[in-house]
C-alpha cells in the first residue's frame, strides 16, 4: 500500500535548510537581519506597505486589535465559522465578539448579516478569507466606511490570493497573515500584520516587544506592559526561502483543486465549495458530507479514508458552540450555515507536493465510501 497521504504538508527545500544552518552558525538567532529581510520581501510582495512580523497570526490579530485601540466595551464582528483564533483574539483584547453567519459555499462572512449586526458599540470587523477565497472586498470596505469600522482582515489562509487582480495585503486596513506549517508558506510558527496607519504600526511594534521605546542605546522607556511576539531570524530565514516559491506553490494548488473539480464535474458525492477564480490560493479544499442521506457518521468517513491511507481534516466547528462562547450566551440554532458546515465539513488532501494521481485516489476513495453508505 502507498504511504499515508496527509491532508497537508509543508515543502521545505534543501537550499532553505542550508541557509537555516548558516543562521544557526551566525550567532544571531533572535530578531535580526533575517527578520528585516523577510519583512522587506513581504512588504515588496504586498505593494510596499508596512509589515510587522509576529510569532503567529493569533498574535498579529490580537496586536492589530490593540493597535486600533479596541478593548473593553467594544464589539467586533466575526464570522461564526473559522479557526477559533479569529474570535479568541477579540476576547483577549477585552472586547466582545459578535458572531455572524457565513455563506454556505464560500464559507465567508455574510456581509448583509454583518451589517445587520452593527450596533453603536461596534468598532471593527474581522473578515476571514476562508481557504484563501477572498471576501467581497468592495462590499466589505463600503460597509466599513458607512459605519466607520476598522477592518482587520484575518488573511491567515490567504497569502498570495487576490481580489479583482489585487493581492490580499496590498490594500485594505490591517491584514494579518499566518505562516504556521499548514499554511501556504511557513516560518514554522509566525505571522505578520501588513498595512495600518503610521500610529497603528508604531503601536504594533510596541505590542510585540514589551511596550518598550528605545530612544538611544542608554535611554529606554516602557510605555505599557506589552507582549512578546517578535519573530526569530531562524523563522524569518525559512520564510525567505518559502516566499520565493509562493507563486509556484499556489499555482500547483490551483492545478490540484481544478483536478478535484474536473473529476467531480458530473456528480460530486460531497458538496464542493465555491470555486472562485484565479485569485483563489486554494489553501484548503473543504467539502460537505451529505450526512442526512448516509448511514455513516463523519468520524466513520474519516476512519474509512484513513483505512485507505488518506488523511482528512475538519476545518472548522462553529465557534459560537464552543463552551467559552456558550458561556457568553450563544447557542444552537443561531447560525445555521456555520452549524451545518461545522457538522458536515471534511478537508481533503491538497498541498503542493501532491501528485495529480493522488487527487484521483482521494476522489475514488471518497466516492466509494459515500456511495456505499447511502441510505
Ligand atoms: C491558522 C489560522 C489562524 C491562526 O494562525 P496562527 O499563526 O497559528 O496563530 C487564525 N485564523 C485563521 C483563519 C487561521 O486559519
Amino acid at each position: 500500500m502507498k504511504p499515508m497521504l496527509p491532508f497537508t504538508r509543508p515543502s521545505i527545500d534543501e537550499e532553505t535548510i542550508r541557509e537555516v544552518a548558516e543562521v544557526l552558525r551566525s550567532g544571531w538567532l533572535a530578531s535580526g537581519p533575517k527578520v528585516k529581510a523577510f519583512e522587506a520581501a513581504l512588504s515588496e510582495y504586498c505593494g510596499g506597505r508596512p509589515v510587522r512580523s509576529q510569532t503567529s497570526a493569533t498574535a498579529s490579530l490580537e496586536h492589530a486589535l490593540l493597535a486600533c485601540g479596541i478593548g473593553s466595551g467594544d464589539e467586533v464582528i466575526v464570522p461564526a465559522m473559522s479557526f477559533v483564533a479569529t474570535a479568541n483574539v477579540v476576547v483577549r483584547a477585552g472586547a466582545r465578539p459578535v458572531f455572524v453567519d457565513v455563506e454556505l459555499d464560500s464559507r465567508n462572512i455574510d456581509l448583509a448579516k454583518a451589517e445587520a449586526a452593527i450596533t453603536p458599540r461596534t468598532r471593527a470587523i474581522i473578515p476571514v478569507h476562508f481557504a484563501g477565497l477572498p471576501v467581497d472586498q468592495d462590499r466589505l470596505y463600503a460597509l466599513a466606511e458607512r459605519h466607520r469600522l476598522r477592518v482587520i482582515e484575518d488573511a491567515a489562509q490567504a497569502i498570495g490570493s487576490s481580489y479583482r487582480g489585487r493581492r490580499i495585503g496590498s490594500f485594505g486596513d490591517l491584514v494579518c497573515f499566518s505562516f504556521h506549517p499548514n499554511k501556504n508558506i511557513t516560518t514554522i510558527e509566525g505571522g505578520a500584520v501588513v498595512g495600518g496607519s503610521p500610529e497603528e504600526v508604531h503601536e504594533l511594534e510596541l505590542h510585540r516587544f514589551h511596550g518598550q521605546a528605545k530612544r538611544a542605546a542608554d535611554d529606554i522607556d516602557t510605555l505599557f506592559a506589552g507582549g512578546k511576539a517578535n519573530l526569530s531570524d531562524v523563522a524569518a530565514c525559512v520564510g525567505l526561502g518559502q516566499l520565493k516559491r509562493l507563486e509556484e506553490f499556489n499555482a500547483r494548488r490551483r492545478t490540484l483543486a481544478a483536478r478535484y473539480f474536473e473529476l467531480w464535474a458530473q456528480e460530486a458525492p460531497l458538496r464542493l465549495p465555491a470555486r472562485g477564480d484565479e485569485g483563489h490560493n486554494w489553501h484548503m479544499l473543504t467539502a460537505l458530507l451529505p450526512l442526512e442521506r448516509l448511514r455513516i457518521s463523519r468520524l466513520e468517513f474519516i476512519e474509512a479514508m484513513a483505512g485507505r491511507g488518506i488523511g482528512v481534516g475538519v476545518h472548522y466547528p462553529a465557534m459560537h458552540l464552543f463552551s467559552v462562547y456558550r458561556a457568553m450566551g450563544y447557542h444552537e440554532g443561531q447560525f445555521p450555515n456555520a452549524e451545518r458546515i461545522g457538522r458536515e465539513t471534511v478537508t481533503l488532501p491538497l498541498f503542493p507536493a501532491m501528485a495529480l494521481d493522488d487527487v484521483d485516489r482521494v476522489v475514488e476513495a471518497a466516492t466509494d465510501i459515500v456511495k456505499g453508505a447511502r441510505r
